[in-house]
């Protein structure tokens, strides 16, 4: 019996030390101490033990139950000292709460709907098409046949020998005149992909090309239209020029250039010290490009334009290194 008194002193103090709360130290005195308890039934028993070991039984018993009222007692002090420090210290009522915190736009999207913006509201149309494409509206329809020196200066995603990721949103244009007789009027925004990776390249980025067909559409248009854009971007006194270029699918073709907000068109590092900034490419659509979706060159002209977003959002905002887009940091994304 001696042996069942150290048992119950052994649970009781374990038990009395892992209580979480008052109510189950209670339900611990009960147990082990109570007019029913482990001990309590334990001492009705000392009558049947030889009267010799009564004595020694008695005592020990006396010194457990002692020792499990001052775990409880102990117990009991510490948990009341823990729920005071919590409504004292650490939880304030009085705090108001805590916001929620909220999205907001990445700002490839903010830039994206900032040039989209611009167009709609001189009647363009927003237009899109697949991102995976036949070669023929990626290449051959805007003039760059299989042996076209042009194909060289893209570094293309192949999924198949006849389909690619597209390099350009340009199979847009060939789409959409496939499909609708002239005028056409629209702005084509998404995602293209190169096999390139650096400060100022990513495997994926997002264009927004532009295409206007009608009777009687010339290099006019194009510059009164890419100028409007360009103003109402950048501010209606930001200097422009448009510079001649290369593109197959336009003839003649040029390249518009803003002044450097930054130096004032002096020239700093972000120019490269020459006073201007690229911002698109343009030009009249090439007849052979009109001939592959049956619009009569004869008939009717327009013009194209094509833009990088991230380019334009970096230049609006002054980020100078185009994998920030794509890191995912929120406090880079948070600062827009
Ligand atoms: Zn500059």
């Amino acid at each position: 019996m001696l042996d069942q008194l150290e048992s119950i002193r052994d649970n009781a103090l374990a038990a009395i030390s892992g209580a979480q709360n008052p109510a189950e130290l209670d339900a611990l005195k009960t147990r082990f101490l109570g007019r029913k308890g482990e001990l309590t039934q334990l001492l009705r028993k000392t009558g049947s033990l030889p009267a010799d070991q009564r004595p020694l039984f008695g005592q020990t018993a006396n010194q457990v139950k002692q020792k499990v009222q001052e775990a409880l007692d102990q117990k009991a002090e510490e948990l009341e000292q823990a729920q005071k420090g919590r409504a004292e210290g650490t939880e304030d009522v009085t705090l108001p709460g805590i916001r929620p915190k909220r999205g907001r736009l990445h700002p490839v999207t903010q830039a994206e709907r900032l040039i989209l913006s611009v167009f709609t509201q001189m009647g363009f149309d927003v237009a899109e098409s697949p991102e995976v494409e036949l070669d023929w509206y990626c290449f051959e329809a805007l003039n760059m046949p299989p042996d076209h020196p042009a194909r060289d200066m893209q570094d293309t995603f192949y999924v198949a020998p006849d389909v690619v990721l597209r390099t350009h949103t340009s199979p847009v244009q060939i789409r959409t005149m496939e499909a609708h007789k002239p005028p056409v009027r629209i702005v084509c925004p998404g995602k293209a992909f190169r096999r390139d990776s650096d400060a100022t390249h990513t495997p994926m980025f997002h264009q927004v090309e532009g295409l206007m067909v009608d009777k009687g559409i010339s290099f006019a248009d194009l510059k009164g239209v890419l100028t409007t854009f360009v103003r109402q971007i950048f501010g209606s006194d930001t200097p422009v020029r448009f510079r001649p270029s290369f593109f197959p699918f336009t003839e003649p073709s040029a390249e518009l250039d803003i002044g450097c907000a930054n130096c004032k068109g002096k020239g700093c590092r972000v120019c490269s010290h020459t006073g201007w900034l690229e911002i698109l490419g343009s030009g009249m659509v090439d007849p052979n490009v009109f001939a592959n979706v049956n619009y009569d060159p004869k008939e009717v002209s327009g013009f194209a334009f094509g833009m990088g977003i991230e380019r334009i959002a970096m230049l609006l905002w002054g980020i100078d290194d185009l994998r920030m887009f794509y890191d995912n940091d929120l406090r880079f994304l948070r600062q827009f």
